[in-house]
């Protein structure tokens, strides 16, 4: 279905920003790509390395620092006419209803008057939401918010649509069902538009939507690797070539996580904290004191303790990776930071805990995510929280073979006792409490 005609080129892209402490931060180094017409390109890659700066750039409401950004063959100035934004945040304004805020766009374009009222009755038919016309947001639920969104960027008949995480603030259903329906309007020659580029952080998402999955490197961000999807639309997403799919993805993007052969040293690398709890731990350590040494074999600690030889081994890569114990061949030996954490009463124990805890990689990502959230709050001078499915996608990414659930679970016990995190289950969000 897709044409040989180049819609949207970056050619050798590097883009930096200043950061308010003077730093230079290189978001994307001498990056090409090109989007075709009829195309559906997803952009995927680990936070932070420049899949919306770039989206941001073909949109035209950034430049380029050094390279070209090239619509049909010419350069790329000012604000791109043919292509509308779709954003995760849908942006849309409190006090405008409906049909107002789905007329932005068409304001900004000059468009008035019936020409006006028609575009905006078509857009809001299209996203199924007649009816809603002189609704405001807040009385719409965030599906149907989208929906405006959507239904904006699409009121001003744009040929490319390029959409910056447009599920990701939706609960699963929501998203899988509004995901569905944009591959009916791209495949809908009525609706004009026939292109689209979407940033995602989900692997099946991308799976689903696009014929090509441009994978991006970090430090600085890059096209690591690009993946054809020839699936048939309308894809399935439990049919096991989907399913393959989304395995090879997983494989490419886990990939992504290790050093690149040219690259210079990566930073450290993420390791999964074992789904193990914290009285189990402290179980370990409380055994471990009280045997000749500090110390046993695996097997025989396993047996002392009442549990099968598997647990116990994650029990012990737990406490390793917390630096309580060591484990020279088979044997668990007991370390001396173990040794004080054992002489602590409960509250040193939760101090050490929380030291440990900041310094473990897993644990400093997401410190350093809930950091960024709160740098993005006006003012900075908000609690520094995060949305419980912003980290969930970014634990499916870094650890696709681990359920994220799982691993959120334990984050949060640790987090928790260590007095580091706090979680709000009803909101779903997640608060850094030690700073
Ligand atoms: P992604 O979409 O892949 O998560 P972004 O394109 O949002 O990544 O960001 C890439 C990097 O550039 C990040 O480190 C981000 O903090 C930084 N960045 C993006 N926009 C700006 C900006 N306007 N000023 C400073 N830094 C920015």
């Amino acid at each position: 279905m897709t044409t040989d005609t180049v819609l949207l080129e970056a050619r050798h892209v590097t883009q930096r920003f200043r950061l308010p402490n003077g730093q230079i931060l290189e978001a994307l180094h001498d990056l090409s790509l090109t989007v075709r017409e009829q195309e559906v390109v997803a952009l995927v890659g680990p936070s932070g390395c420049g899949k919306s700066t770039l989206l941001r750039l073909f949109a035209g409401l950034a430049r380029p620092g050094e390279g070209t950004v090239l619509y049909r063959g010419q350069r790329l100035d000012g604000v791109l006419g043919a292509g509308a934004m779709v954003f995760q945040s849908f942006a849309l304004l409190p006090w405008l209803t409906v049909a107002q805020n789905v007329a932005m766009g068409l304001e900004a374009r000059g468009v008035h008057g019936p020409a006006q009222r028609d575009a905006v009755a078509r857009a809001i038919n299209l996203v199924g939401l007649d009816g809603f016309e002189q609704a405001y947001p807040k009385e719409l639920s965030g599906g149907m918010k989208q929906r405006v969104g959507f239904a904006r960027a699409l009121a001003v008949a744009p040929e490319i649509l390029l959409m910056d995480e447009p599920f990701g603030a939706l609960d699963p259903l929501t998203a899988e069902n509004l995901r569905s329906q944009v591959v009916d309007l791209w495949r809908d020659p009525a609706t004009g538009v026939n292109t689209l580029v979407v940033v995602t952080h989900s692997v099946e998402e991308a799976v689903f939507l696009a014929g090509r999955i441009v994978v991006f490197g970090s430090n600085p961000g890059h096209v690591r690797e690009e993946l054809k999807n020839s699936l048939p639309y309308p894809r399935r997403e439990r049919s096991p070539e989907f399913e393959a799919m989304v395995d090879r993805l997983h494989a490419i993007l886990t990939a992504t996580l290790l050093p690149e052969p040219e690259a210079a040293p990566a930073p450290q690398r993420l390791v999964p904290f074992p789904r193990v709890h914290v009285a189990e731990v402290a179980g370990l350590l409380d055994h471990l004191a009280t045997r000749p040494d500090g110390r046993g074999p695996v097997f025989e600690l396993a047996e002392d303790l009442g549990v099968d030889y598997d647990r116990m081994t994650a029990v012990v890569r737990g406490a390793e990776q917390l630096g309580w114990v060591a484990t020279p061949g088979e044997m668990v030996q007991l370390t001396p930071a173990g040794r004080d954490v054992l002489a602590g009463d409960d509250a040193a124990r939760k101090v050490a805990t929380r030291v440990r805890l900041k310094q473990h990689p897993l644990f400093a990502r997401v410190i350093a995510m809930l950091k960024e959230e709160t740098e993005e709050i006006e003012e900075g001078a908000g609690k520094a929280e995060l949305a419980d499915e912003e980290l969930l996608a970014d634990l499916t990414i870094y650890f696709p073979f681990i359920p994220a659930e799982s691993l959120f679970a334990t984050i949060i016990e640790w987090g928790r006792y260590a007095e580091l995190l706090d979680h709000d289950a009803a909101a779903g969000r997640l608060r850094l409490l030690a700073q």
